[in-house]
């Protein structure tokens, strides 16, 4: 059980985003910068999310009729523009993933905020407006960047960890919401295999890598709770493996109670709950010993 559930519209027992981070090649040029240009293997990697699944995972979501959200670096924004069209003439969510996939950890200061603001250019100049949600790269968000986030009125942050359903995120400056990611229901861990940047875990089969993402829905679904993959078009929608996440998804939407919307909509139904739970950052003030 959970002790805050948060009542879904049309009395819907559970809320449901699959959210694809686009990454594309951008992980080998910030792990490698001085030759990725030249590493042809994980670029093509990359690049079979805005060229293969992509059009693949957008044509599900049209037959089906359900709007979803993305996140994806500016870099890639502009370097796969046309990805980004099909996702917009199909109504979907395009979200802040930094530059080029920069570690807010490790790229701090004016560095982070000029990497923010320019990806920020890109979303601007691509759709017409701002973006409304934001997820960090390796998810490792930092004060920094949520007073980035605050500062830019966005709406809310998807990279924390700290609740089963979404809860609030409060500053001195204002607040957010937190729509929480964890690793139970990212393809990273099951499917990822990617010595370049240092991951090496053996690929598990379809159904077992997905199985545990469909047992985390069948406890979110029985709380009434919250149910959101954090999923990579180089991983996820790879042929074997869509097909079974587009099954999961016919039988879902067909037999379940169920409201699968883009996090940008479950925001604004958030302005309408009254007692979401807080969290007030920062959590310290400085190093703990
Ligand atoms: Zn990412």
């Amino acid at each position: 059980m959970i002790r805050n559930p948060i009542p879904w519209p049309n009395g819907a027992r559970c809320a449901c985003a699959i959210t694809f981070d686009m990454d594309a090649d951008s992980l080998i040029h910030v792990a490698r910068p001085e030759d990725s240009s030249d590493r042809l293997y994980p670029i093509s990697m990359g690049r079979y999310g805005p060229e293969v699944a992509i059009p693949r995972i957008l044509a599900t979501y049209r037959r089906l009729g359900i709007k979803q959200s993305f996140f994806i670096p500016g870099w890639c924004m502009q370097t796969y523009p046309r990805a980004v069209e099909m996702m917009l003439e199909d109504g979907h969510e395009i979200g802040h993933h930094g530059w080029i996939h920069e570690d807010p950890i490790v790229t701090r200061g004016a560095a982070q905020e000029e990497a923010f603001e320019k990806a920020l250019e890109v979303h601007k100049r691509m759709t017409g407006k701002t973006p409304r949600g934001y997820r960090a790269p390796v998810y490792n968000i930092t004060l920094q960047v949520v007073d980035l986030l605050v500062k830019h009125d966005f709406r809310y942050d998807s990279s924390m960890m700290g609740d089963d359903v979404p809860y609030r995120l409060q500053t001195a400056q204002g607040s957010l919401y937190e729509m929480p990611v964890h690793w139970g229901t990212d393809d990273w861990p099951p499917f990822a295999h990617y010595d370049e940047i240092g991951y090496m875990m053996p690929v598990r089969g379809p159904s077992a890598g997905l199985g545990a993402f469909w047992e985390e829905f069948e406890a979110q679904y029985e709380a009434g709770g919250f149910f959101m993959l954090i999923v990579h078009p180089f991983l996820t929608g790879r042929l074997a493996r869509w097909r079974l996440v587009e099954q999961w998804l016919e039988l879902t939407l067909a037999e379940r109670d169920v409201w699968f919307a883009p996090l940008e909509a479950i925001a604004d139904h958030l302005d309408t709950v009254a007692d979401l739970r807080t969290d007030h950052l920062p959590y310290y003030d400085g190093p703990q010993s």
